[in-house]
């Protein structure tokens, strides 16, 4: 699955999420890879077949929806 390369682990810091456009990356300190996709939503992360940060996902839905 995409999310499985995307979201890495973090070592003792938890999982990291690194945005498909900039070099955002979004960090979790939980213990799981789906609570952490879960947690970077809840930040307005968009985790699927790409990975993108808060203001990429924002200028992603405005180019999409022009
Ligand atoms: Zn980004």
């Amino acid at each position: 699955m995409t999310v499985h390369a995307l979201v890495r682990s973090a070592g003792r810091r938890g999982w990291t999420l690194r945005c498909d456009l900039c070099e955002h990356t979004f960090t979790t300190a939980v213990a799981g890879r789906p609570e952490a996709v879960a947690f970077a939503r809840t930040h307005g992360w968009i985790v699927g077949e790409r990975t993108l940060c808060p203001m990429c996902a924002v200028t992603d839905t405005a180019r999409r929806t022009a």
